[in-house]
């Protein structure tokens, strides 16, 4: 029998095929480039182009495609196969340089807001060495980013590698000052990710699921999570038999795929993989999440990678576990051993602190869409108001700092001036804060606001920016100051004291939290995405992010756009889709149903009139007011759709889809919901969420 050693990365490029099929030139000159962005000239390129091709040929390829993360936030590729025509009327398989390294599919129909006019249409693709090539079905996949002539990001790779840079710089500039031997430093991140399942014949059977991913309907079941048991219980055979198979297709990609478990809500599980440098994280959780929705086909099975797919049990999200590590694997987030390595430490941990106080709106825009609205501050998630969970010691660490008073930990040491004196403290892995948007775990930081079906890479770009921005401050300061040591404690002491107000160690889940976070602390509470995401281009934001070249203005104001265009475009569709549902399939089953009873009370009475007929005379009844307000609030929802289809512009037409369509729509369904549980089972259009709840055995 294979074990996972023997086939695990088996359908990757990596390093160890790498070494086999290069020549040890070619390796070298490919190596310096991933591992420092050096320059790769062509004939090298055409050299591992061919090593390439040979070894995917190898392993039953036929097409190579350059797969790229455009804005509409899943993957997108375009097959080209090897062949090409040889003389003697065959053909050979041919793949070289050029075509490794650059792209021009014609990628017209993906949104860019207004980066690229259609008629100057094609972008172009270009290779990613460091994220390695692999092979899915018989395409060799080659990750790319996605730009357009003008050199204007079009995906989200590109301004997740500039970020990625900008720390990089930033943070080799602070460890310098420390010391502290690096090439380069690196984020990495490890993404938990939350999904359902459900059986594939009930799903075929919801318009709603189909078109929209979540249920628009549905009243809430006899049992939902109430009883706690679902969260960690023992795995079914039938998820089982799929976790297995996915986890096999995940390991031949070399993706990590390492802990999984059931979690809170009924049919609902997570995976979570080994963290790994954060773009290919990245391409890794978009492939997951491809391959798990592949995977589920073939058992029978559906994934649901919404946010909120039910109403009244817990939603999908996903953790963003982040950390900074130095080339030789120093994680710049851990506590050390020495007070000045947990000077260090700390320095880097004020960064942290600062940037997500000053870019609390920036996160919060990166996780921003119609499905996430559902689950922020719906006292499952975290709330929409961002703050930083430390820990007790940490704490107590930070306030003695701040206050030159001892610190009353393990050590009890003074903490005054030099870095000297700084204690040393262990990490805290006991305390757990599962409330908190953004908490510190040990040795990384676990950002929680991410949806299911978020790609990691916007709340990265936006993290490693932030970061770089504070580090930038520090290396500023620190560079120009004679007395290191003093400069460093004054700087640590007074981030804490500008920034504590992010810090937040108590219940996020209660309401007592948002009024204090609001009111006394000032800190933002944007509720929705169209509360957000027009913070993008406020001009803090526009000045930082294009300071370190993470973005042009001219990007982020397409980002914007497109944003918030994706979310009014999903929230239409669920309208519609209640439209149609409602009038074409609730209101015809509510009808019938209503002159079944209605006809059966007929002829009971006419077989003896003396017969009662309350329960058909009161079924009918409510079933025909329902039928009225079914009736009457689909037609207000058709209204405002219409309304918010004619808005002058996209910000406005988010404004009214969360002040009024929404409302209609939520209207709409308790009626609806109401019908469900009045009506027979058999005349009822489509599954309930019991049976899709706890269909899979
Ligand atoms: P939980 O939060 O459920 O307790 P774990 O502590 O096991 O889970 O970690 C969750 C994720 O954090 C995993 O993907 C793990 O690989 C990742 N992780 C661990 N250390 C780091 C680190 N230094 N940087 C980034 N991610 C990390
Ligand atoms: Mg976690």
């Amino acid at each position: 029998m294979k074990t996972v050693s023997d086939y695990f990365g088996s359908l990757v490029f990596d390093d160890r095929v790498m070494k086999s099929k290069l020549s040890s030139k070619v390796y070298q000159s490919l190596k310096k480039t991933i591992d420092e962005g050096a320059q790769l000239d062509l004939s090298v390129a055409n050299a591992v182009a061919d090593a390439m091709k040979e070894w995917a040929v190898e392993n039953g390829a036929t097409h190579y495609t350059h797969w790229f993360q455009p804005l509409t936030g899943i993957t997108a590729e375009k097959h080209d196969s090897f062949i090409s025509p040889s003389p003697d009327g065959r053909v050979i398989m041919d793949f070289s340089g050029k075509e490794l390294i650059k792209g021009e599919p014609d990628a017209s129909s993906f949104p860019s807001g207004g980066l690229r006019a259609t008629f100057e249409a094609r972008g172009y693709t270009a290779w990613d060495p460091t994220s390695y090539a692999f092979i899915k079905g018989k395409t060799l996949c080659i990750p790319t980013a996605f730009c357009s002539y003008g050199g204007e990001a079009l995906d989200k790779k590109t301004p997740l590698l500039r970020s990625m840079e900008a720390l990089n710089k930033q943070a080799l500039r602070i460890l310098k000052l420390f010391g502290t031997d690096a090439k380069y430093v690196r984020t990495s991140v490890g993404p938990e990710q939350e999904y359902f399942l459900v059986l594939k014949e009930l799903y075929e059977k919801r318009k709603d699921l189909i078109y929209t991913g979540r249920t628009l309907f549905g009243a809430k079941p006899p049992k939902g999570q109430e009883m706690d048991d679902h969260y960690f219980g023992v795995i079914k055979p039938r998820v089982e038999a799929y976790m297995t198979e996915l986890n096999e297709e995940l390991w031949k990609l070399g993706i990590l795929a390492k802990t999984q478990h059931n979690e809170v809500a009924p049919a609902q599980h997570e995976l979570a993989p080994i963290y790994t440098t954060t773009n290919i994280a990245t391409d890794h959780n978009q492939l997951t999440m491809e391959i798990m929705q592949k995977v589920a086909a073939r058992h029978g099975l559906v994934c649901l990678l919404h946010e909120k797919p039910f109403a009244g049990v817990n939603g999908s999200g996903k953790h963003n576990n982040w950390s900074m590590a130095t080339d030789a694997g120093v994680n710049l987030l851990s506590p050390g051993e020495t007070p000045y390595e947990n000077a260090q430490f700390l320095l880097f941990l004020c960064a942290v602190i600062k940037a997500v106080d000053d870019y609390q709106d920036l996160l919060r825009i990166s996780v921003a869409t119609a499905g996430n609205d559902h689950r922020l501050g719906a006292n499952e998630a975290p709330p929409a108001v961002v703050s930083i969970f430390l820990g007790d010691e940490l704490n107590a660490v930070l306030e003695a700092i701040e206050t030159d008073t001892p610190y009353m930990g393990a050590e009890k040491t003074q903490m005054k001036l030099g870095v000297d004196v700084l204690p040393k403290f262990n990490r805290d892995t006991t305390d757990r804060n599962r409330t908190s948007p953004f908490a510190f775990t040990g040795n990384k930081f676990e950002f929680r606001m991410l949806g299911s079906s978020n790609s990691i890479a916007c709340t990265n770009i936006m993290l490693n920016s932030a970061v770089a921005e504070s580090l930038k401050i520090y290396a500023d300061r620190l560079e120009k100051e004679e007395d290191f040591e003093t400069a460093l404690h004054e700087m640590i002491k007074k981030t804490i004291k500008d920034h504590k107000r992010i810090i937040f160690n108590g219940n996020g889940y209660d309401d007592e939290w948002i009024k204090e976070a609001t009111e006394k602390r000032g800190l933002m509470n944007l509720r929705t995405t169209p509360d957000a995401i027009p913070h993008l281009l406020d001009k803090k934001n526009v000045d930082m992010l294009t300071s370190h070249k993470v973005f042009s203005e001219a990007e982020l104001k397409s980002r914007c756009e497109i944003t918030l265009e994706n979310y009014c475009k999903t929230v239409v569709i669920e309208a519609n889709t209640m439209s149609q549902i409602a009038k074409r399939e609730i209101l015809p089953a509510i009808e019938e149903y209503a002159a079944f009873v209605a006809q059966s009370a007929n002829s009971k009475k006419a077989l003896d009139a003396s017969i009662p007929c309350i329960y058909e005379t009161e079924a009918v009844k409510k079933l025909s007011v329902l039928e009225g307000q079914i009736y009457e609030r689909t037609a207000e929802l058709d209204k405002v759709i219409v309304k918010v289809t004619d808005a002058a512009d996209v910000v406005e037409e988010s404004y009214l889809i969360r002040d009024e369509l929404l409302t209609k729509m939520s209207e709409l369904r308790v009626a609806c919901d109401e019908a469900e549980v009045t009506t027979a089972e058999k005349f009822w259009p489509f599954p309930t969420y019991g049976e899709l709840l706890f269909g899979v055995r």
